[in-house]
């Protein structure tokens, strides 16, 4: 079987279930969440109960009374949901490598290594629900897809709902899409449907067997060449759509925007995205740090080119001279988020040797080997067991961008 590299997990009828959560009366009825009190304008969500009758997200208020005259409006608490959010990464956190918070109620975790297995990532599914029956309660339940990257355990997690669990990869598809129309996957938008069907391309069996440079002519673009690959089970980062390499964003929590919180943030950060880096047997030559600063309101950022590297000390050591650089000319007080990047990828058995750092091609260095030890060593005893002095684990808050 091929490898999975990804769970996406999206929480089912999220607004509605935090509210069932809060207010146990609200439990098994239909619940509508309003962007604004009282009866005008639409919903932004509806209770699974609600759904039943018909009731979708987005329909007018109007509308949803009468497919389900006993609905129960609730206004949306927007700050709330994003605090269930926090808690959920952060109970997610503890039993998987939580690798995006996608957008308040969707998840990403990376797999690899045992975890690549279907069976063992169907179990930490399953361990992740528990979880949040335990930790939470037993009204937040979400849909997981396993996917062989990002693209397909997406997809798979839209197959079964509510409380459902998925898989897709090159092992089950296309067969397993043939009766899902090719306007309900995530990316074909109305624009793209039409150039599809004008191609002649009508259902997802027949988009899947595209050539992926035939796929970039239909949509006029790379985006079109990368979904074909993603469908087809190739991995490609979702980093790359953005940046071409691995990073990392954070919004800060208003306790972490100090000066010393969000310098251990951004330590944290790098080490997550350069553990990321060298799990993908990838080796970066740039290095890019942006920060939004609270007070006084500004931005900075800042790159680095360096020699190719998949050494967690070597960017931390970068890291520390931008943070005195952005010091120096800044002076901030409050940092609201931060942004590390490592760019310029290239694959490790790519790399030559560099005038600065002789070295055989595709050979790591001592340091690159001690940081790929204490890799080993965090994944069998947990996550931050062995970290590179101090830093500062910062879960929940949206990824930017
Ligand atoms: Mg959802």
């Amino acid at each position: 079987m091929h490898p999975f590299r990804t769970i996406y997990i999206d929480m089912n009828s999220f607004f509605a279930s935090v509210e069932q959560h809060e207010e146990p009366y609200l439990r098994g009825k239909p619940v509508g969440i309003t962007a604004m009190e009282g009866d005008v304008g639409c919903l932004v969500a509806a209770s699974y109960e609600a759904k039943y009758f018909g009731v979708k997200t987005t329909m007018s208020i109007k509308e949803a009374k009468i497919l389900c005259p006993k609905i129960i409006l609730r206004p949306s608490r927007h700050r709330l949901y994003v605090r269930y959010n926090q808690r959920i990464a952060r109970i997610f956190d503890q039993y998987a490598e939580l690798e995006y918070v996608r957008s308040v109620d969707e998840f990403q975790i990376a797999l690899g290594g045992t975890t690549s297995n279907l069976n063992v990532a169907s179990k930490l599914v399953k361990t992740m629900k528990d979880a949040l029956k335990y930790e939470i309660g037993e009204n937040l339940k979400f849909s997981a897809g396993i996917g062989s990257n990002h693209l397909l355990a997406k997809i798979a997690g839209k197959l079964e709902k509510p409380d459902g669990m998925q898989w897709l990869s090159p092992d089950n598809m296309p067969q397993r899409l043939s009766n899902i129309p090719l306007g309900d996957l995530p990316g074909i938008g109305r624009g793209v449907l039409f150039k599809l069907n004008s191609a002649g391309i009508h259902n997802c069996e027949q988009m899947y067997n595209l050539d992926p440079r035939h796929a970039r002519k239909i949509w006029g673009s790379i985006i079109g060449e990368r979904f074909i690959r993603l469908l087809q089970g190739e991995d490609i980062p979702l980093e790359t759509t953005k940046r071409g390499g691995y990073g990392n964003s954070k919004m800060l929590a208003p306790e972490n925007r100090t000066l010393k919180n969000a310098y251990l943030v951004s330590r944290w950060l790098i080490e997550k995205s350069v553990a990321r880096l060298r799990r993908d047997n990838y080796t970066a030559s740039q290095f890019s740090l942006f920060l939004r600063i609270q007070n006084p309101r500004n931005r900075w950022g800042h790159s680095v080119k360096t020699h190719y590297s998949q050494d967690t000390a070597h960017f931390l050591d970068i890291n520390r001279r931008l943070w005195r650089m952005m010091y120096s000319q800044k002076h901030p007080y409050l940092i609201s988020s931060i942004s590390v990047h490592l760019g310029n990828i290239l694959p490790l058995n790519k790399r030559s040797g560099e005038m600065l750092l002789p070295m055989e091609m595709a050979k790591k260095n001592d340091r690159e080997r001690l940081s790929r030890t204490l890799d080993t060593i965090n994944k069998r005893f947990g996550a931050s067991t062995i970290t590179y002095g101090i830093n500062k684990a910062h879960n929940g808050f949206f990824e930017r961008g």
